[in-house]
């Protein structure tokens, strides 16, 4: 792995990226929030930056983008709707194709993933080059996101050969999560519309299947990850998801950069959807958001022990299962528990299940809600996040933010930005670290949180350090500057 970027000069950079979510627009995980942020904190920089995003329903109802331009498809014979948005400073283009976006759910609905993907997600990536190439606007940089835009860097390449006007565009992709990939039947080939040579070995094509992800990583000039840890990761056949040889074979080109937090949106002292404003300089009113927390979850005022809040997808690589494996103990630690989150149904089932078994000290709220997911950074003590993996993770840098010290597993991001020596706590601690994922080496460090906990002085002292933290995208953006610089640049293969 790539340990630099160089340095940042101050021409402006043409950006435009590609993305399947964008908060406020469209968000359902940390890659809505990254691109809710990072394109104004570039604009910010003086760059010019612009979006595209599918045109969801649900953005459509919303935001009422007016009437699109009507765009033909440069690569095979079908039309394209793109609308217009504007988001701080950031031009935002919603591509719809035909009913492709025009439905409930991003990815899929409650009978799982969409069947269609490999389609609705080729139309995207053509629908964006296609009206870029309509508008002549050729950037310096198209910047991709995850495995729902990777087929832009296989597209642009065979673009560049027959259109010189692409030549100067260089390509980014940044891995959000490498265990999602876009694995799909090979003949959705067909919808990539790529020459067949680029179904081969060294192409889109594994193991007999077509993964655009892998086009992603191939493809672009250079590919980053979410964190510094989890680049590393990734070479290994641990964390590569299958795909570590690629990664490996590309390694020369691959950055790791830790992602960063919207301070606007993220920011104690004034946010709308807590009941009481607090900051670091000022943290008594945080003692109130506990206290209308657990009213609003029916969880008990008088309980001793730290309240530990979980903010999640539901997913395996979260690892609630070591929450719900250890939650006898956990009660015997005199803790409490508060869960916002949806997912699998073995997970949200075991968690109905302990707040029913517990009731006022184990509270499950079964929703997607961003307002609470807000007061329950506000109201929490600790933030679990016992991850198997995790790239960069958010949840930690908000849950610090708002003063819950983040439990985490010392894997990917979670390694990478939160702070924990080993007892006593140091000057520098903002939060709590476990490495095996075993019930028993979770419990440890979860009886040592408790000791931690009664000892007021240590723990204010741990919050403050973890407010005060720079998270911001301000800090940020100009490493990603730094990436587009490198892009400019030929790089090795
Ligand atoms: P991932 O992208 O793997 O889901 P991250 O930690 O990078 O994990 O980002 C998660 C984002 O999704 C955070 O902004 C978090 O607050 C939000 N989130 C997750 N689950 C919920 C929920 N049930 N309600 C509201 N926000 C949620």
């Amino acid at each position: 792995m790539n340990s630099g970027t160089g340095g940042a000069t101050d021409k402006p950079i043409e950006i435009t990226m590609v993305a399947s979510e964008m908060f406020p627009f469209a968000k359902s995980g940390g890659l809505g929030d990254v691109i809710g942020a990072l394109p104004p904190a570039l604009g910010r920089m003086g760059h010019q930056v612009c979006v595209y995003l599918p045109a969801y329903r649900a953005v459509l109802n919303e935001y009422d983008p007016g009437s699109p331009a009507q765009v033909a498809d440069v690569f095979a014979e079908a039309r394209y709707e793109i609308f217009s948005l504007e988001h701080e400073g950031v031009s935002v283009r919603l591509v719809g194709a035909d009913d492709l976006f025009d439905r409930a759910g991003f990815y899929g609905d409650a009978r799982g993933a969409f069947p269609d993907n490999a389609e609705r997600f080729a139309r995207f990536a053509r629908g964006a080059l296609s009206h870029m190439e309509r508008e002549r606007a050729h950037p310096s940089i198209i910047h991709c996101h995850d495995w729902q835009s990777a087929l832009v860097p296989p597209l642009l390449k065979y673009r560049r050969t027959g259109d010189e006007k692409w030549s100067g565009v260089s390509t980014v992709f940044t891995i959000h999560n490498l265990a999602y990939q876009g694995r799909f039947h090979p003949d959705d080939f067909a919808h990539t519309c790529l020459p067949d040579e680029a179904m081969g070995l060294d192409g889109l094509e594994f193991h007999g299947d077509l993964n655009f992800m892998k086009g992603g990583i191939l493809f672009s000039d250079v590919f980053s990850t979410v964190s510094e840890r989890y680049a590393q990761e990734m070479l290994t056949e641990e964390q590569g998801e299958g795909l570590e040889g690629v990664v490996v074979f590309r390694k020369d080109a691959l950055f790791g950069i830790m992602n960063g937090i919207d301070d606007a949106v993220w920011n104690p002292e004034s946010d709308p959807h807590i009941p009481a404003r607090f900051s670091s300089a000022r943290p008594e009113a945080k003692a109130a958001c506990k206290a209308a927390l657990q009213k609003e979850l029916g969880l008990d005022l008088d309980a001793e022990g730290p309240l530990c809040v979980v903010v999640s997808r539901l997913a395996h690589q979260k690892g609630i299962d070591l929450i719900l494996e250890t939650m006898d103990e956990l009660m015997g630690l005199g803790v409490s528990l508060a869960v916002l989150g949806t997912g699998e149904e073995d997970l949200e089932q075991g968690l109905a299940e302990a707040a029913s078994a517990h009731p006022g000290r184990v509270a499950f709220a079964p929703a997607y809600d961003e307002a609470l997911s807000h007061r329950m950074y506000a109201g929490g003590d600790v933030l679990l996040m016992p991850s198997r993996y995790e790239p960069s993770g958010l949840n930690q840098l908000y849950a610090m933010r708002y003063g819950a010290l983040p439990y985490v597993r010392r894997v990917g991001g979670l390694a990478d930005s939160v702070i924990s020596s080993p007892t006593p706590e140091a000057d520098s601690d903002t939060g709590f670290h476990f490495d095996a994922f075993e019930p028993a080496d979770f419990l440890t460090g979860m009886e040592r949180i408790c000791r931690v906990f009664l000892e007021q002085g240590l723990w204010r002292m741990m919050m403050r350090n973890a407010m005060e933290k720079d998270s911001g995208w301000d800090g940020v953006a100009p490493r990603y500057v730094e990436l587009y610089e490198k892009a400019m640049r030929p790089q090795p293969r």
